[in-house]
C-alpha cells in the first residue's frame, strides 16, 4: 500500500503516518520525490486498512499497489529516481550518461590509457571488470583485488567513478570500498544473497538482466535490493537468449521502454553484450538512447582483438570517440543531452591526445 501525502504535507504530518504504520507491524520505506512525498508500507498487511491513513492530516490518498514489485514500481514513485556518484555524475536524469572501458582490466597501463580516451571522448563513468564471470574456468579471470587498485588508480587520474562486478557476498565489502557503482552480471541476477548483501551496502547497485529473465523478474530482483535498505538501483538491459544465433544475445530494445513505464528506477543499455558483434554496437547504442535509455555501458579497447575478454564486441577507441558524436545528436533528437565536452571529431582528437600526454 501507498499513502500518498498532500504536495504540502509537514515533516511531523509525514513522521506521523510513519510511525503509525510501524505501529501495525509494517515495513515503511518512505519515498520523498520532487513533486510529492510517499510511504510505502510492504510486509505483512493483513489487517491494515486504507480507511486508518486515509484520515490522517497532510495525506492526500491511499492506494494498493497491485504490482509485486512495490518499491521499484512506478506507482510507488511518478518521478524518475536520479542517481547521483561523487563528483557529480547524475544517472536517470535528463543527460545521457555514457559508462565504458574493458571487459577485462587487464594491467595498470590498458586501464589508465582506457581511462583517458573514455573521458577525452565524454565518457562520464569508467567500467572494467575484475572478478570475470568466466564461461570455462580455464579462461582468465580477471585480476581480483589488483584489478580494483588500478581501477582506482585511473579514477584518481581522470576523475571517472567507476563500475565493476562483484560476484560472490564475500566480495561486496571489498569492491563497495574500490567502486562507485557494483554491478551484478547477468549470472547472478536471480543470487538472492547476492542481491540481500548489496541492498545492505550505500553504495549504488546497476542489475544486468539475467540471461533467461524475463522483466518482471529482473523487477523482482531489483525489489530484493531496494527493500534491504538500497534505492539507488539501476537496471540494465544486456540482451537474452533466444533461438536467434546471428548474434550473442538477442538486445531486447523493448525492455528499456517497458521497464521506463512500469518502474522509477534509471535504465542503462549495455549493446555490447546485447549484440556480441563490434560492428552493430553503435546501431544499437543510438536505438537505446532514441528507446529512452538513461544510460549506456560499452566496451572498449586499444587492440580489441588481443583483449582477454570479449574483443570481438569491444569498440576501439577512435570508434567509441565517433560513436559518441552520433549518439549527441540522437540525444538531442529526444530532448536529452550528452555531457558538454566540445563536439566533432577534430576537437575530440585534440582533447584526447592532451589527455593521453598528461
Ligand atoms: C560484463 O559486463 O563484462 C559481463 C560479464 O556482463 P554480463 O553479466 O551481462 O554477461
Ligand atoms: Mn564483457
Amino acid at each position: 500500500m501507498i499513502v500518498v501525502m498532500k504536495p504540502g504535507a509537514t515533516t511531523a504530518e509525514i513522521s506521523a503516518v510513519i510511525q503509525r504504520a510501524e505501529q501495525m507491524g509494517c515495513a515503511v520505506h518512505p519515498i520523498y520525490g520532487e513533486s510529492r512525498t510517499v510511504v510505502a508500507l510492504v510486509g505483512d498487511l493483513t489487517g491494515v486498512t486504507r480507511e486508518v491513513f486515509d484520515a490522517m492530516p497532510g495525506v492526500s490518498q491511499t492506494m494498493r499497489i497491485q504490482e509485486p514489485y512495490k518499491l521499484a514500481s512506478r506507482t510507488a514513485r511518478p518521478d524518475n529516481t536520479i542517481i547521483e556518484l561523487e563528483g557529480g555524475v547524475r544517472i536517470g536524469g535528463p543527460e545521457i550518461i555514457v559508462m565504458a572501458g574493458p571487459c577485462s582490466v587487464e594491467n595498470r597501463d590498458q586501464i589508465i590509457e582506457i581511462a583517458k580516451a573514455v573521458k577525452a571522448a565524454g565518457g562520464k563513468v569508467l567500467r572494467g571488470g575484475a572478478f570475470k564471470p568466466r564461461t570455462s574456468p580455464y579462461d582468465f579471470q580477471g585480476l581480483g583485488e589488483k584489478g580494483l587498485q588500478y581501477l582506482a588508480e585511473a579514477r584518481e587520474i581522470t576523475g571517472l567513478p567507476i563500475i565493476t562486478e562483484v560476484m560472490t557476498v564475500e566480495a561486496v565489502p571489498m569492491v563497495a570500498e574500490y567502486s562507485d557503482i557494483l554491478q551484478i552480471g547477468a549470472r547472478n541476477m536471480q543470487n538472492y544473497g547476492l542481491l540481500q548483501a548489496v541492498g545492505k551496502v550505500t553504495r549504488p547497485v546497476m542489475l544486468k538482466r539475467g540471461i533467461s529473465g524475463m522483466i518482471k523478474e529482473l523487477l523482482m530482483c531489483a525489489e530484493y535490493i531496494v527493500s534491504g535498505g538500497n534505492a539507488k538501483v539501476m537496471l540494465c538491459e544486456r540482451g537474452i537468449r533466444t533461438y536467434e544465433t546471428a548474434t550473442r544475445n538477442t538486445f531486447d530494445l523493448n525492455a528499456i521502454p517497458v521497464l521506463k513505464e512500469t518502474s522509477h528506477l534509471p535504465v542503462i543499455a549495455d549493446p555490447s553484450h546485447g549484440t556480441g558483434l563490434r560492428e552493430l554496437v553503435p546501431a544499437m547504442s543510438r536505438a537505446a538512447v532514441a528507446a529512452g535509455a538513461d544510460a549506456l555501458i560499452i566496451e572498449v579497447h586499444p587492440d580489441p582483438d588481443k583483449a582477454m575478454s570479449d574483443g570481438r564486441q569491444s569498440l576501439t577507441l577512435e570508434e567509441f570517440a565517433t560513436l559518441m558524436g552520433s549518439l549527441r545528436r540522437v540525444a538531442a533528437a529526444v530532448d536529452r543531452f550528452i555531457d558538454d565536452a566540445p563536439t566533432g571529431e577534430p576537437a575530440q582528437a585534440v582533447k584526447m591526445a592532451e589527455l593521453i600526454a598528461a
